[in-house]
């Protein structure tokens, strides 16, 4: 899957996906950057 890395300013692959959720009850997708790393991000499921 991907999604947007802050750092990198782009959509990048990510690493390490991990499956969340919010206060709020919405699941969440959390991984980190392949490119540099940095943790991501992602609102809703894993495509
Ligand atoms: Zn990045």
């Amino acid at each position: 899957m991907q999604a947007y890395c802050l750092k990198c300013r782009d959509h990048r692959d990510v690493n390490d996906a991990e499956q969340v959720t919010l206060k709020n009850g919405r699941p969440a997708t959390r991984g980190k950057c392949s490119v540099c790393g940095r943790t991501v991000f992602r609102i809703g499921k894993a495509a």
